[in-house]
């Protein structure tokens, strides 16, 4: 198979997708690494930490989620965390290498009463030198804008599967309100993380379908999370069926290929995944992950082990852009490699 000189485009068709998934994985693997090769550096990813900064008793009703105060799942409820302690943890996650911090709250909507700490803490994280990201559900106009004037960098709101799949997922918010909040964002100027998750019964069709509303976007999102459903007990999803490792690299390397110059985040299960896996995931073109203990409120495999699995495969931690010199490289480098045997992280809960 000759090597795909590789362009940016908005018009994918079901078609060609589905041909796609379709390739002997041998051949679509190494389509997607070339691909990757003309965008980014293959022995580097990106390493974001995530903090879950208001837990549980959350309107919406997605199927797949411990925070939904529609299942009994024995998650506790709580408060926005105080302004200061996410700054601590913020701290913390810079402190171990992490060059983003991304900020989860499981509302329907940020509040009137919310927003000015939403506001202070993205200030916050922002005056410590990281990339904030936040994820708090559905906003308005003036919302978005004020989180960009805040200095929020990017905003997460996943489309989750397919328009045609997703009435059989969420029935409190419509993929339009999800496509609206999206086009905000980018009207303010902010850069997108969206994505969607695998294992929920879904079809072929669906996923490709998820990755076409994605990529044919009118600018791609710059960070494509890709999640393996993590089942918890006491939600409708608890069930489901597992995924075949192998269909989930296909996702990620048609991702890869679709969206060549964004970030393929390797993101929720990852728990589940052995490091065979994980490294076929970075071979597929995935090159961010989260790190650290807590991934909202599931389970993240150590920070150490991410580390060792680094070291393994020769890969190093991307720097953020505006510091990707080789000192400030070398020092996140041995930031980790020191710290990677002691106690690294917060709690989020
Ligand atoms: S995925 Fe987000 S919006 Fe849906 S129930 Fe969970 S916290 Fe709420």
């Amino acid at each position: 198979m000759p090597m795909i000189a590789s362009v940016t485009r908005h018009d994918w068709t079901p078609a060609e997708v589905l041909a796609l998934f379709k390739l002997p994985f041998n051949d679509l693997l190494f389509q997607a690494q070339s691909v990757h090769r003309q965008y980014f550096d293959p022995n580097r990813v990106q390493v974001s930490t995530l903090l879950s900064i208001k837990t549980g008793a959350c309107p919406e009703d997605c199927k797949y989620c411990p925070q939904s105060g529609h299942y009994n799942t024995g998650l506790d409820k709580e408060k926005l965390m105080e302004v200061e302690k996410v700054l601590q943890a913020a701290a913390d996650a810079k402190a171990i290498g992490s060059t983003r911090f991304c900020m989860g709250a499981a509302w329907k909507h940020p509040s009137a009463k919310d927003m000015p700490y939403v506001l202070k803490m993205v200030e916050g994280v922002k005056a410590l030198g990281l990339e904030t990201c936040m994820t708090l559900g559905k906003l308005t106009q003036e919302q978005t804008e004020a989180l960009a004037q805040a200095g929020l960098d990017y905003y997460n709101h996943n489309l989750d599967t397919s328009p045609e799949f997703y009435g059989n997922i969420i029935t409190t918010r419509t993929y339009s309100e999800r496509l609206q909040t999206l086009a905000y964002v980018r009207d303010a100027g902010m850069k997108i993380c969206s994505g969607g998750i695998l294992g929920m019964g879904e079809s072929l069709e669906d996923r490709a379908g998820l990755l076409i509303q994605l990529a044919n976007l009118p600018e791609h999102p710059e960070s494509v999370p890709i999640n393996m459903l993590v089942k918890v007990k006491g939600t409708p999803l608890a069930e489901e069926e597992d995924v075949d490792p192998f269909d989930f690299i296909r996702m990620l390397a048609v991702a890869r290929i679709m969206m060549p110059e964004s970030h393929v985040r390797l993101s929720a299960g990852r728990e589940q995944m052995n490091e065979q896996m994980q490294a076929l995931a970075f071979l597929a073109g995935a090159n961010s992950i989260f790190y650290g203990e807590k991934l909202l409120t599931t389970g993240n495999p150590q920070a150490d082990k991410d580390m060792r699995l680094f070291e393994r495969l020769g890969i190093q931690p991307e720097a953020r852009e505006e510091h990707a010199d080789e000192v400030h490289q070398a020092a996140i480098e041995q930031a980790l490699i020191e710290q990677r045997d002691s106690k690294l992280f917060y709690s989020a809960v």
